[in-house]
């Protein structure tokens, strides 16, 4: 039974928390208030506050889409499998905790590759008994690992529609890395009735704040790259995006959390979701 294995952090050796250089992931959970960071990446976000005092709200308006996309997924949709790569430190509610209070046999596969996500990964295991977790130590950029991994066979079926999830994940994919190549190969790989779900940070509403950003990360050494709205839509390719398209995230089938008085370029967060015919 599920419950008598072993937790993963048990079975691993000691991770490398590289500590000394900022991580997107952390850095995302400083600004969304959470604890699991460390002096590089709040001294990474705190140079991102500067250059756009409005840093903290593409990442709150941002999780807020992730929570009614899944909402969407797995109620009107009916989506009970859920691939979300870029997961992030964990946050409540987490993909399965939304998914599975809508349906509880839901189940999802996690995958991240920064080590403080890894050594929190339990969090994410505390699956309903109806369904399962799993959490997958990958990079997006190597698709091959991921989808030949055991334990995403383990977990997918992949004969019923998934619904992939690239939430925040691909403006950290530069073009030298193909991302749309990347999102390609991984949609091949699902039946139809798949879906993608999307989001992605533009400097469309405010270019200059936007290129200060990716220069503060470029140069800790991570690549940012914010990218037109056009260029979003690429990665829907061939896909049938539902309503209301791709807006900004706060626009998408907003409910009564969304806090009206937001400007756009606050926001600065397109998402989508979409369904392979
Ligand atoms: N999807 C979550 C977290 C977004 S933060 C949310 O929307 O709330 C972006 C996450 O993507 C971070 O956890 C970071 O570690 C992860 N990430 C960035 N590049 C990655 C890559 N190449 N492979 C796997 N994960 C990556």
């Amino acid at each position: 039974a599920d419950w008598m294995k072993p937790k993963p952090e048990e079975t691993r050796e000691p991770v490398d928390l590289q500590t000394d250089r900022p991580h997107p992931a952390r850095v995302y959970d400083f600004l969304l208030g959470g604890k699991d960071n460390f002096p590089a990446d709040r001294g990474a976000a705190e140079a991102g506050l500067r250059a756009n005092p409005n840093s903290r709200i593409p990442p709150r308006e941002n999780r807020a889409f992730l929570r009614r996309a899944v909402e969407y997924l797995a109620g009107e949709a009916g989506i009970r499998q859920f691939l979300d790569i870029g997961t992030g430190i964990p946050t409540s509610p987490n993909v399965h905790e939304v998914a599975q209070a809508i349906a509880a046999d839901s189940r999802v596969v996690y995958v991240d590759n920064d080590p403080i996500v890894l050594a929190h990964a339990r969090a994410l295991l505390t699956s309903k008994p109806e369904g399962r977790t799993e959490y997958i130590d990958a990079d997006l950029r190597d698709v091959r690992r991921i989808l030949d991994s055991p334990q995403l066979r383990d977990v997918i079926d992949f004969d019923q529609p998934v619904a992939l999830l690239l939430i925040a994940i691909l403006h950290f994919v530069g073009d030298a890395d193909e991302p749309y190549a990347i999102v390609q190969d991984l949609l091949d790989a699902l039946p139809p009735g798949s879906y993608l779900a999307l989001s992605h940070l533009t400097g469309d509403f405010d270019p200059v704040a936007w290129e200060h950003v990716a220069a503060i990360y470029a140069r800790q050494g991570v690549t940012m790259q914010v990218r037109p709205h056009d260029d979003i839509a690429r990665f829907f390719t061939g896909l049938e995006l539902v309503e209301p398209g791709l807006p900004l995230v706060t626009k998408w089938r907003p409910d009564e959390h969304v806090s009206p008085d937001i400007t756009d370029t606050q926001v600065s967060v397109y998402g989508g979701v979409a369904k392979k015919a």
